[in-house]
């Protein structure tokens, strides 16, 4: 027996050192996947900032009077900022976060409403100190931590932001307590606590990276095969019936084949197991350098049984493609004394091609009737002697013929 596939210690170790450091992946493609899903996965964290958000400021009224002692003249103006400006910042926030038309403007209009929210603070702040009255700073605080932990903008995106905010704050609120000890006090408090929060919103992006990588290896470990490294029956299933539902919709044809290794039993049982698994892997390698187009694509779907997808090829050129792919199998010349043909690897291959339309709701039923016919053709090409391919028309078996490449 082989041994076991290298399938865990294939996993790269999961974040390098620069990768940690700059919070950015080092390839752009993935960095632009992981920004797209940690954005998408931030909807029910930004939903309850606001949420939370909202509720503290229709909660201030209970007690900023009764047990703050707010002036009446302050308290007129705090509720014109709480209610003219706060809550309707908040509401068109929740408004940006949900609706997916406002998807694209996103993170600046989070940045502004952050602002904005910032300004009415330390507006409360100057207005606070106006009439003899001192805003407590917990509010600032309370503020920054929730968009630093429960916004979940990318880091570098945020901190610059929150700095700027930041200053505004304190500089408004030391200023218009003239620099008094306490107001002093205040102002460390609340970078004390910036602080705490920047680096925790540090830690969760890390830890998102990090999360977020490891299940994209194993996701990719569960649709591949480990010998080969071409997409396994799994995946084949998957994609086959995601082509054949695209080829429905967009008027294309599907071309199929299943290829067979011929007398691989006796392969193994004369050259050993560790040379089978290399002559599959040169096999693979094939079949995966002559796939060419984008939606084109081949998978190992058995031991020694591959398949070959074609999207929109053309019905005169979609069999000699096979053929080529097919008898290119032979042509790598992996010798195989073993076998009663030509002295080298060969295989058999089953060719199925299906001509539009057919309804799109009838994808898996195409793909599996297709698989049925190549399979069947296949059979067919092993029981005439193997080493060659055979057209299953019309996904008839009853109707299976040669093809016009056929030696
Ligand atoms: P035919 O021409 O009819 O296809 O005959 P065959 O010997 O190729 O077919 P059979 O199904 O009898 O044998 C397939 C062999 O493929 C048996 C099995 O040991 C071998 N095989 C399957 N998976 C692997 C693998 O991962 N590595 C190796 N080395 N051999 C494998
Ligand atoms: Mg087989
Ligand atoms: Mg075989």
């Amino acid at each position: 027996m082989s041994p076991l596939p290298p399938r865990w210690s294939q996993l790269p170790v999961p974040l390098n050192r620069r990768e940690i450091m700059s919070l950015k992946f080092a390839a752009r493609a993935e960095e632009m996947e992981f920004r797209r899903d940690y954005d998408d996965g931030a909807v029910p964290s930004r939903v309850a900032m606001l949420v939370i958000g909202l509720l503290m400021i229709l909660a201030t009224p209970l007690y900023d009077v009764a047990l703050l002692g707010a002036p009446p003249d302050f308290v007129a103006y705090t509720r014109l900022l709480q209610f003219g400006v706060q809550v309707p910042t908040l509401l068109l926030g929740m408004l940006v976060v949900l609706s997916p038309a406002l998807q694209a403007i996103k993170v600046p209009a989070m940045l502004v409403g952050m602002l904005i929210f910032g300004g009415s603070l330390s507006a409360e702040y100057v207005a606070g100190v106006r009439h003899g009255f001192s805003v407590p700073h917990d509010v600032a605080t309370l503020a920054i931590s929730a968009m630093c932990l429960l916004g979940r903008l990318r880091l570098y995106v945020l901190a610059p932001w929150a700095f700027l905010l930041m200053l505004g704050i304190t500089v408004a609120q030391v200023g218009a307590h003239q620099a008094s000890p306490g107001a002093l006090y205040d102002a460390i408090a609340i970078w004390m606590q910036f602080s705490v929060a920047l680096t925790a919103a540090y830690l969760l992006e890390t830890s998102a990276r990090e999360n977020w990588r490891q299940n994209r290896l194993l996701e990719t470990e569960a649709a591949q095969d480990a010998l080969t490294r071409l997409p396994n029956r799994r995946q084949f299933d998957e994609v086959l019936i995601g082509r054949v539902r695209e080829a429905a919709r967009e008027h294309r044809s599907i071309a199929l084949m299943m290829i067979d290794v011929d007398h691989f039993k006796a392969y193994n049982d004369h050259y050993g197991h560790p040379a089978g698994d290399e002559c599959l892997r040169r096999i693979a390698q094939w079949l995966r350098e002559s796939m060419r187009r984008p939606q084109d694509f081949c998978a190992r779907i058995g031991g020694e049984e591959f398949v070959a997808v074609w999207f929109d090829a053309d019905a005169e050129t979609a069999p000699l493609l096979a053929e080529r792919l097919r008898a290119g199998i032979r042509e790598l010349a992996i010798e195989h004394g073993q076998a009663q043909g030509p002295g080298v690897v060969t295989a058999s291959g089953g060719f199925v091609f299906k001509r539009p339309p057919w309804p799109e709701e009838a994808a898996a039923a195409v793909a599996s009737e297709m698989v049925d016919a190549a399979d069947r053709a296949l059979y067919a090409a092993k029981g005439r002697g193997r080493d060659r391919l055979l057209v299953s028309d019309g996904l008839d078996p009853a109707r299976t013929v040669p093809p016009a490449a056929r030696r």
